[in-house]
């Protein structure tokens, strides 16, 4: 225990002591009922950018998977070993989500990287590899000129929410359901600084700010 970092020891007795008290009942009814969440959020890595802390949720009641730059890569049946998938097929197949989320934000530091053609960090190059399935064959993606860096590394954030939706409905299992009406794609954006959060309208393409109550 004493190598355990203290600051996760004292979250987990603030937890113990204050907020387990009040979801005791509800961690009870899920250990023995098991989950049944309606949504599943494909969110980033990111510290700053925590599905349960920016939704308020309690136990249960999202499914996440963060990976770097939440991306949901291709349907490849192809024999390896996919996490993303696997947590996909699982959340659709056996949870049946409502929902999916595919949540973004800015200054992320994977698009960063892709954007910036970062060099190798390790021979196995994992993060320029993770990065290349962003983009299709073929595909270039650069500055366009009159644009900001700023600008441009936000479209391509955006950018990325856009790909992992369309690359969700390359999964047969996710595409049936979403025909079907029982499964809604949701896109989103988190505004590191402001805390703000913007949501994808499918009709306009465009993301929109979410309002605070008091505004
Ligand atoms: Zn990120």
């Amino acid at each position: 225990m004493e190598y355990f970092p203290k600051a996760l020891l004292d979250g987990y007795r603030n937890f113990a002591t204050q907020r387990l008290p009040t979801e005791q009942s509800r961690y009870r009814e899920l250990s023995e009922r098991g989950q049944s969440p309606e949504v599943m959020v494909i969110g980033c890595c990111d510290s700053r950018v925590s599905p349960e802390v920016i939704f308020d949720a309690g136990p249960g009641e999202l499914f996440v998977v963060r990976n770097i730059a939440n991306l949901v890569p291709t349907y490849q049946p192809d024999g390896g070993a996919h996490g993303v998938s696997a947590a996909l097929e699982y959340a659709v197949s056996v949870l049946r989500v409502k929902h999916i989320v595919v949540l973004g934000h800015a200054q992320c530091g994977g698009i960063r990287a892709f954007v910036d053609k970062i060099a190798p960090i390790s021979p196995g190059d994992f993060i320029g590899k993770w990065m290349a399935q962003f983009i299709k064959p073929g595909e270039i993606v650069e500055q366009r000129s009159h644009e900001t860096t700023q600008d441009f590394v936000t479209r391509i954030e955006k950018a990325a929410v856009f790909r992992s939706l369309e690359n969700l409905m390359t999964f047969p299992f996710v595409r049936t359901r979403v025909e079907s009406g029982e499964l809604l794609l949701h896109g989103g954006y988190f505004g590191v600084a402001e805390g703000s959060l913007f949501v994808l309208d499918r009709t306009t393409k465009e993301f929109g700010r979410i309002r605070n109550r008091d505004e």
